[in-house]
């Protein structure tokens, strides 16, 4: 049998693997040099004044909604089509989490539907304090309407870039934070970069840099002028708040380094196979991603919608098939609202009728930078035989 291709994959070099057989043989393999070096590159990369590097995205998300002083009696508002971790940070801070509908063509918030919600949640008290707009599949969400919203309403926003380093919006570079308080970036291996587990929060603000770096230490500072009296001595540090330990390694941050310089032409052969999925797809029945003139995206994910009025078959049975022939589909996401933990605090799948129409007939096909044009020869036979039969 042919071995399944994956929907996504890292790409290791054998420069990835030196530079983290360098660390190993080198004095830190946490807490060094490497850590703040992956820092700066990837915040001059983004054109951010800051990076906070950490062990996940999750974390940084955590971490980001503290600096911005979520808490109990707060709201975070996020997309219903995204990865569980977007919404959870919310509700590890206390903080209740409602969703915005999707946009039908990019499949990020709608921010007509957003701007609706907020002019109702304003005359019941509900505003949010915090809303994390997702890039989801790696495409840049309306970023100016959802910055424009927050003047209005006086909310903070995180962008979770998970999927969209390397991407850009207007031209410029996701992650710098022109229309955000923080952009938060995953760097787990189906993601664009990979450090194995990691993430990284940048900003352009001294002082959320500063508080995210304190919380992903126990709160823990070496520096006398944020004390509250004169250091004791050398061996001195104080806890000045509560953190946690989201501390990222020497050696991912090493890897992290190493990909970096290849991010760039990661998301051109990415950009090269999306171009190739949709001229072979062009006839079947399905709807293939579509790109807004602002965005150039990270590219993630290449998500298809199954036209269901022109197929004898559900969903499922097109999911099914695929993964029989070796194809590795996946379907991104299962909406978040609809998920037991979401569910019980009153949530209905039918609350988001777009995320809830998407989720009937969204599959990501593989998309990662070896995906070959054998393999995705393959991938598009596949289809047409799945939807033909
Ligand atoms: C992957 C992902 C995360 C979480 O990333 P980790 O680094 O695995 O914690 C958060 N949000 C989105 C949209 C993601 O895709």
């Amino acid at each position: 049998m042919v071995p399944t291709i994956p929907y996504g994959r890292q790409n290791i070099s054998e420069a990835d693997i030196q530079s983290v057989v360098d660390v190993l043989r080198s004095d830190y393999l946490t807490q060094g040099p490497a850590v703040p070096a992956f820092e700066n590159a990837v915040a001059a990369y983004c054109g951010a004044a800051h990076g906070v590097a950490v062990n996940s995205a999750t974390s940084a998300l955590h971490i980001a909604c503290l600096a911005l002083g979520l808490g109990a009696g707060d709201w975070l508002w996020t997309s219903p089509i995204t990865f569980v971790a977007s919404a959870n940070c919310g509700l590890y801070c206390g903080a209740q989490v409602d969703f915005v509908d999707i946009d039908p063509r990019t499949y990020n918030l709608c921010t007509q539907a957003l701007a609706a919600k907020l002019a109702h949640a304003e005359k019941t008290g509900r505003l949010p304090k915090v809303v994390v707009a997702v890039h989801l599949c790696g495409q840049p969400c309306d970023m100016a309407a959802i910055h424009a919203l927050s003047q209005t309403y006086g909310f903070k926003i995180i962008e979770d870039a998970s999927h969209a380093i390397g991407g850009r919006y207007q031209q410029e570079a996701i992650g710098n934070c022109r229309f955000s308080d923080i952009t938060v970036f995953s760097f787990h291996p189906v993601k664009i970069i990979t450090t194995a587990e990691g993430g990284m929060a940048v900003t352009n603000d001294a002082e959320l840099a500063h508080a995210m770096s304190l919380l992903r230490s126990h709160g823990i500072t070496r520096d006398e002028a944020h004390m509250t009296h004169a250091s004791d001595g050398p061996w001195y540090y104080q806890q000045i708040g509560l953190g946690f330990n989201y501390r990222m390694t020497e050696l991912q941050a090493a890897l992290g380094l190493s990909q970096m310089q290849r991010l760039d032409a990661f998301v051109a052969q990415r950009h090269g196979l999306a171009k190739r999925y949709d001229m072979l797809l062009a006839d079947l029945p399905l709807v293939t991603p579509w790109q807004h003139p602002d965005s150039y995206s990270g590219l993630h994910l290449y998500v298809v919608r199954l036209r269901l009025d022109l197929i004898h078959k559900t969903h499922r049975e097109v999911f099914e098939g695929l993964r029989s022939l070796g194809i590795g589909v996946n379907v991104h996401y299962i909406p978040v609202h609809t998920q037991p933990h979401f569910a019980r605090m009153g949530f209905t799948a039918t609350d988001f009728p777009q995320a809830q129409h998407y989720y009937a007939e969204a599959i990501s096909l593989p998309m990662f930078q070896d995906l070959t044009h054998t393999q995705q020869d393959r991938i598009v036979a596949a289809l047409r035989q799945e939807l033909s039969a």
